[in-house]
């Protein structure tokens, strides 16, 4: 092992909001060491990746991000390889003797230990790895690099206890355990100071923050939104995800209130079919999820209603399917993320029969995209001629002189501005497409 000391750092993240919030600490922890970042592989001393190992497309992904550190590796042998988060704790038998050239394996309730862990590999030679089952020491105390403009994450939930059948998260990041509201407040409050104007509260359950027999605290997820409004320089709230059995009055009464959370909801349904939710075991049917939505909407008018949505679960015939199609048109939702099913070692559905053939699923995701892209247009075409309030986020990929913000439903609007990182701009919205707009400021 060469004993040359490693300055810089490439880091390559995968996955949900929460991977993307650990990276901005391995990035800080990185930093504290002296490390500096590089934004090409082939300049960096020290390779990272910080894996997701929800579905398999993201298991290929890193397969060819990895052959490129092999090669990388082989061209200079003192560069080291780091493979942290979710593949690396559920794959941590296998992974050193299938990537032979990974130095150190670091899952994701162990981050705190990649300092120490790259010590030991560069004193002893020795490849290492840390797998804590759960969270020793929160994330959010460490440092952290935060990802640039004026949004921030809070992590308030990690890990989750809920073992939806198809779901690998529980086992990758162990139980569900809140942050002290103190805490939490704490770091806003610094984020505010900082110039941070958005927050979005993350959990993989937010509203079952507070829940766990083990928490010190009293507050429910509402009280912590609550508490946070009251932090000067936040001027919008987000939140996610939410779990559909844990959605309490009290929080929609927040949400409705006029106040900084914004009028968005991340509310996953997976499937319109009560066989299939029972087998996923969701923990609600399919009358109580359409009751929310109506009760979440009668309660926030502007509401904007997002979910997650998955086809191919074993055992969904095209009747099933038909059931999520409704639901899909019943609720009209402003935007979804959809999935093909996807086996995961060790989850409970992996093992279970009648998973429909790969081209039956493909079909049903094309159709059911073509629904969600279909209403997600006629939700937004419905707001044009509207006036909203726009927070700019920076400025625009695509146009000179323009700049690219966010509705209070979380929707981008391009629009040409000389407005700031922050600022809060009314915008006519023009013209809209599924996901998104253009406008122009309102005078
Ligand atoms: N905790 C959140 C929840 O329960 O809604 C989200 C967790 S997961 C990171 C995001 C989404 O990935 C899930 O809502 C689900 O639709 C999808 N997903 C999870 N496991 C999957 C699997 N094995 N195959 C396909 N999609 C999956
Ligand atoms: Fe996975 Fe279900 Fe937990 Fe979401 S609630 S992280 S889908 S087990």
């Amino acid at each position: 092992m060469s004993k040359v000391r490693p300055r810089s750092y490439y880091l390559r993240s995968f996955g949900c909001q929460m991977n993307e919030h650990d990276s901005e600490r391995i990035a800080g922890l990185l930093e504290e060491m002296g490390f500096a970042p590089t934004a090409a592989p082939e300049d960096a001393d020290l390779l990272v990746y910080n894996t997701c190992s929800i579905r398999e497309k993201a298991d290929t992904r890193l397969a060819g991000h990895l052959g490129t550190a092999r090669r990388l590796k082989r061209e200079k042998p003192s560069r080291l390889v780091v493979v942290a988060g979710c593949l690396a704790q559920s794959r941590r038998d296998e992974f050193f003797v299938d990537f032979p050239f990974v130095d150190v394996l670091v899952g994701p309730q162990s981050l705190h230990e990649l300092p120490s862990l790259l010590e030991e590999r560069l004193s002893d030679g020795v490849r290492v790895g840390a797998f804590a089952e759960t969270t020793t020491r929160w994330s959010a105390e460490l440092p952290r690099v935060k990802m640039s403009g004026p949004c921030a994450w809070v992590q308030v939930v990690a890990g989750c206890s809920n073992f939806c059948t198809y779901c690998i998260v529980p086992s990758v990041r162990g139980p569900e355990a809140s942050r002290s509201a103190a805490n939490i407040m704490a770091e806003v409050v610094a984020l505010a100071d900082r110039g941070v104007r958005e927050i979005t509260l993350l959990g993989q359950n937010v509203n079952a923050y507070g829940r766990e027999p083990s928490f010190a605290g009293t507050e429910s997820f509402a009280d912590l939104l609550r508490t946070a409004c009251r932090v000067r320089g936040i001027e919008r709230i987000r939140f996610m995800t939410s779990h559909p059995k844990d959605m309490s009055h009290g929080l929609v009464d927040v949400i409705a209130a006029p106040n900084q959370v914004c009028e968005h909801v991340h509310l996953p349904v997976q499937s319109g079919s009560d066989r299939i939710l029972g087998a996923m075991n969701r923990r609600y049917d399919r009358a109580a999820y359409v009751d929310l939505v109506g009760r979440l909407h009668r309660s926030v008018p502007d509401l904007a209603l997002t979910t997650d949505l998955i086809v191919g679960f074993p055992g969904e015939t095209e009747e099933d399917f038909q059931e999520t199609l409704s639901l899909v048109e019943e609720c009209r939702f402003d935007g979804a993320f959809t999935f093909i099913y996807s086996p995961r070692r060790g989850t409970a559905a992996a093992a279970m029969p009648g998973r429909p053939e790969a081209d039956v699923a493909e079909d049903r995701m094309t159709r059911l995209v073509e629904v969600v892209q279909r209403l997600g247009r006629e939700r937004n075409e419905a707001m044009i001629g509207r006036t909203v309030e726009v927070m700019v986020e920076r400025a625009s990929k695509h146009a000179a002189g323009e700049v690219m913000g966010r509705t209070r439903g979380h929707k981008p609007v391009n629009f040409p501005s000389a407005a700031a990182p922050g600022d809060l701009v009314l915008v006519e919205l023009l013209e809209a497409t599924s996901t998104s707009f253009r406008g122009w400021e309102a005078r």
